[in-house]
């Protein structure tokens, strides 16, 4: 038994003579008291003993009415393990959604069901496979059909097919192979809002069995799909990376759409990456699992089987990319963009700009001394965001009135530096919207104003325009009228430290030709620095087997994933003697026992101050993961546990994004 706090646990009870016999099993919810408190524990285990003495243990207050499914208990344990956190933590994935809250009493969760669903909607005919589609489906049926015994090889492929060659279709295929054969469906996406059109395509073509869980749905509306899915009322759950964890018994299949969008890594504890659970869940039901992705990580090239979608649909080319050197330019655009997107005007056509900032301008500083507006908890530079008049912190949130004199100098003289999406959609308003050809924005600004959706409808429902904005721009969008798109600074996310860059800018670079020419023709204008750049020129051929040989092989050589995992351990304190001291302890501890002959660390070093904190990272590479992760559990706590590391914060990222 262990509580959803993040105690240690598990913790023992005596049940009852009326909870015995099959009421409570594991996954069973129960509120028990704890010190002084009730709290809600979850089952992980019976006994017949106890290291506790009979007079000491307590029993249970009540039974609550729905458990959780066994398997997803252990599912639970595997990410606590797997993720170096705790069962309770991992245990608060699993648990429905708002459970702990429904506990406090105050109020009875009425349930309502999804406003989202469209119910007993029309069912369009499905469209006749091509040839393509019906090899790859081929290919799959079997798996999907027989059950082999728990534990026998996996089944698992990759569905590497290109934008718009009908990879949605074989997932709505494969589903309805499974539930013909009394199995449960999952079906991960990166962001309902912003690809509501999945959504919407798997509700039509299976109607009620389909729950879907999204960050817009109100407690209630959660909790009543979590139960419709727990009843087994619903079969198919399509959602965001949680969804994971829908309560689905007997899953025949999960699908993880776009799988190399980084959104399916969560950021807090546990760290998990819904792409591994789906891994270890599926095969722990002999489900199958397919990964969908035009850009597929290298990571699952290297380790999954592929089946292969070469062409679109309709056997449209790609969109000619054409890359534009800037080196000694000195306007925002290229003349060649300047001139297409003046003839997209001129045909009342439609483009899409991504430039990946948000905000006006990069950062301020002033013109005779020089000072840059930086945050003051963190080492970064503050952004201008004109219309809402602050300048903001991208990294804490802080925001301060945009300055109108320098605190140093007095001096009133404010230089702005590099443009974002806000800028960029302001001075193209004013060089194309001569009416009818509307400039629409799309990045997290608007974003907290408006619904994505509803944006991107709006831009779907113009006759004519230019739709600018961040990478969300770049997701799944599918406007067959788009003949234009556009990268701007296509270069700056290869500037981050980080070995995904490259894998990153493809993907970006990739995706957004993927929404241009998908009714017609189609070009992509892509603006950069580095235009000899390994994944921009590969993006620029469409050469995604190219990219990822080159990715891999480079990857084998500096020993990077998937030649290896990564566990990183950042430190942070309010000084940064403080946060190193531990970071070092740390080293020395696992240098002391090293886990595996194949283990090395890096480190520490400084990171850039955050939240006031200053940070200490150390990374370490090994090819024995669990063995690894535990060395680094118990080294983190024993560092955390002693008495001179007082006041210093860690947290431990196994597969960090
Ligand atoms: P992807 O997921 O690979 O981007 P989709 O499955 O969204 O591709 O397919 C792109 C478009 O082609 C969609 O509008 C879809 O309805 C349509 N489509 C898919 N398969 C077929 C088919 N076999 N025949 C006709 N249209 C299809
Ligand atoms: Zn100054
Ligand atoms: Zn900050």
């Amino acid at each position: 038994m262990t509580t959803a706090r993040a105690l240690r646990g598990p913790f023992d009870y005596r049940l009852p003579e009326e909870l015995r016999g099959g009421v409570v099993e594991v996954g069973s919810m129960l509120v028990v008291p704890f010190g002084r408190r009730e709290v809600l524990g979850v089952v992980v285990g019976l006994t017949d003993s106890s290291e506790v003495s009979e007079e000491k243990l307590l029993a249970p207050l009540r039974a609550l009415e729905l458990g959780v499914p066994v398997d997803l208990v252990i599912l639970a344990e595997w990410i606590a393990a797997e993720y170096c956190s705790t069962i309770a933590r991992a245990l608060t994935l699993v648990l429905p959604p708002g459970a702990a809250r429904r506990l406090s009493g105050r109020k009875r969760r009425a349930v309502t069901r999804s406003p989202h669903l469209p119910v007993g909607t029309r069912r369009p005919e499905p469209p006749t496979l091509t040839a393509d589609q019906r090899e790859v489906l081929q290919s799959l049926t079997g798996a999907l059909i027989e059950r082999r015994p728990i534990g026998d090889r996996p089944k698992q492929r990759l569905l590497h097919g290109v934008t718009g060659s009908g990879k949605t279709e074989i997932y709505l295929r494969a589903a309805e192979i499974a539930l013909g054969q009394g199995r449960g469906v999952i079906v991960l996406v990166p962001e309902i809002t912003l690809t509501p059109q999945i959504v919407g395509r798997f509700s039509e073509r299976f109607g009620d069995t389909v729950a879907v869980l999204h960050s817009r749905l109100r407690p209630s509306e959660r909790y009543a799909e979590w139960r419709r899915l727990r009843a087994g009322e619903a079969r198919v759950c399509v959602g965001p990376r949680s969804a994971v964890f829908a309560p689905i018994e007997d899953l025949g299949l999960i699908v993880v759409d776009e799988e190399h969008d980084a959104s399916y890594k969560h950021e807090g504890d546990p760290r998990y990456d819904a792409r591994d659970v789906a891994v270890q869940r599926a095969r722990s039901a002999d489900a199958l699992l397919l990964l969908g992705s035009a850009t597929p990580r290298p990571e699952s090239t290297h380790r999954l089987p592929s089946s292969l979608l070469p062409h679109r649909v309709d056997g449209r080319p790609l969109p000619d990319v054409q890359v534009l050197d800037m080196r000694g330019e000195t306007q925002g655009l290229h003349p060649l963009t300047a001139q297409a997107l003046a003839e997209v005007r001129g045909e009342r056509g439609k483009a899409i700009v991504l430039l990946n900032r948000r905000g006006w301008s990069n950062f301020l500083s002033c013109r005779s001394c020089g000072r840059v507006w930086s945050c003051p908890h963190c080492d970064v530079a503050l952004v201008l965001h004109r219309a809402g008049g602050y300048v903001a912190c991208h990294h804490c949130g802080h925001r301060e009135p945009v300055p109108a004199r320098c605190g140093e100098c007095s001096s009133t003289s404010v230089a702005r530096h590099g443009a974002g999406t806000e800028r960029l959609a302001h001075e193209l308003a004013g060089v194309l919207d001569d009416g009818g050809f509307p400039v629409f924005r799309l990045d997290a600004d608007v974003v907290v104003a408006a619904d994505a959706a509803v944006l991107l409808r709006r831009f779907e429902a113009a006759e004519s325009g230019v739709l600018i904005g961040t990478q969300m721009v770049a997701k799944g969008h599918d406007f067959p009228d788009v003949t234009l798109g556009v990268v701007l600074d296509a270069d700056a996310t290869l500037r981050f430290p980080d070995f995904r860059a490259e894998e990153r800018t493809f993907a970006l670079i990739t995706q957004l030709a993927g929404r241009v020419g998908r009714g017609g023709e189609g070009r992509v204008l892509v603006q950069t620095i580095a235009p000899e750049a390994r994944s921009i020129m590969h993006a620029a051929r469409h050469d995604s087997n190219g990219f990822l040989t080159d990715e891999l092989e480079r990857r084998q050589a500096l020993c990077y994933p998937p030649f290896s995992h990564l566990i990183r351990i950042v430190c942070s304190a309010s000084e940064a003697a403080r946060a190193q001291a531990a970071a070092s302890a740390i080293r020395v501890g696992l240098e002391a026992s090293p886990p595996g002959s194949n283990t090395s660390v890096l480190g520490p070093a400084a990171l850039f101050r955050l939240r006031g904190r200053e940070r200490q990272v150390l990374v370490v590479k090994t090819a024995e993961r669990r063995p690894t992760v535990r060395a680094v559990g118990e080294a983190v706590r024993r560092v955390a546990a002693a008495r001179e590391h007082a006041g210093v914060n860690f947290s431990v990222d196994v597969d960090p994004q």
